[in-house]
């Protein structure tokens, strides 16, 4: 039986997905989780490309070799308890996203710090307002996360001037960012950070690292964008911290049910800009090609650089 590639991704480009694939990775055969249901056997799926799979599901392949995440983060994958452990897990990163997550984080930076929703309130009360904002060298950018994402960012923030702080698991040197770890590590970035962004991976060591706790260690007028995960946010403690004035702003990209539910608080608070998932895409040209090209290096027994470390969890 031919090797079998089975696709389970969200319903819109599912059948994109699976003919850039097959065209990409010929040798084996690409099914999509529903509609070529019957076509292959379970014992026949080696590999898998996935968003979100539902708990089991994976674990129902016996001879999975290797599955790919249409995502940098992994969580969506991890979360499932039935995990087959063994099996090693490629996640995708490439330039396009790095590109699209710096044109995000340094969109909204600027928007805090040039005070944009001011200035669009007060256009829309016919009322002349002039602020004097600081220089860009005198606002401090705190990032938790140096990663993939985090790294480029820090350049960008940097060449415009901002003071860029990060924090990271390991501590690794980053050019021109003041890097902390740890706990007390953490402390001391909060304590200055105006805005902070948040690009961390969801672990259990992440989960609810922006909650009432972190907003009071910083700076009164503060602002916080989230791109990371919606499981990083307490958000009644965001909304806490916003009404008492203690948070200046919050820019906020996921969340712990997508879509958001349209009773949710968070749509209707003045100070929340929500975006929908849409900080950094998968480009489907370029991420189609980025898998079918870690999948061929590890079918063939190559190093796979973006192979995830299931114990640490990103
Ligand atoms: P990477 O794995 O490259 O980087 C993760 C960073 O987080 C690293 O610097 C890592 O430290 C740090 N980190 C992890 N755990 C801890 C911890 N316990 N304490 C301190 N630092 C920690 O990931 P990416 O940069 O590629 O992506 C980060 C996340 O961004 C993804 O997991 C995903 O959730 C999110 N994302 C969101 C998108 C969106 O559109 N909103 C798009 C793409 C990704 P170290 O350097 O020591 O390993």
């Amino acid at each position: 039986m031919m090797n079998t590639l089975v696709i389970r991704v969200d319903p819109e480009r599912r059948t994109w997905w699976k003919q850039t694939l097959q065209d990409l990775i010929p040798e084996v055969k690409v099914v999509l989780k529903d509609e070529d249901e019957g076509e292959y056997a379970p014992s026949d799926v080696k590999y898998a490309v996935v968003w979100n799979p539902p708990n089991g599901w994976l674990a129902t392949f016996p001879n999975l070799k290797c599955v790919a995440s249409v995502g940098a983060g992994v969580s969506h994958i991890l979360k499932d308890p039935n995990y087959p452990r063994s099996v090693p897990i490629i996640r995708t990163v490439s330039e396009s996203l790095r590109m699209r997550m710096t044109e995000y984080v340094v969109l909204h930076v600027l928007r805090f710090h040039r005070r944009l929703p001011e200035i669009e309130q007060a256009q829309a009360e016919r009322k002349w307002v002039q602020y004097i904002e600081p220089l860009a060298s005198d606002v401090h950018v705190g990032l938790l996360g140096l990663g993939n994402l985090g790294a480029p960012v820090a350049a960008a923030l940097n060449s415009l001037g901002y003071r860029v702080s990060g924090w990271s698991r390991r501590g690794n040197a980053v050019d021109g960012v003041r890097v902390f770890t740890g706990p007390s590590g953490l402390q001391e970035l909060l304590s200055e950070a105006e805005v902070l962004v948040c690009m961390l991976p969801q672990t259990p060591s992440t989960e609810n690292i922006l909650d009432g706790e972190t907003f009071s260690a910083m700076p009164a007028g503060s602002v916080l964008i989230n791109v990371g995960r919606g499981e990083h946010l307490v958000e009644a403690e965001l909304l806490a911290a916003l009404d008492s004035g203690h948070l200046r702003g919050a820019t906020l990209d996921v969340f712990r049910e997508e879509p958001l539910p349209a009773e949710n608080p968070l749509w209707s608070n003045p100070k929340v800009l929500i975006t929908g998932h849409t900080a950094s895409a998968i480009e489907p040209a370029t991420g189609g090609r980025v898998i079918a090209d870690n999948l061929r290096a590890f079918m063939n027994g190559d190093s796979v650089r973006d192979i995830v470390d299931i114990e640490q969890g990103y």
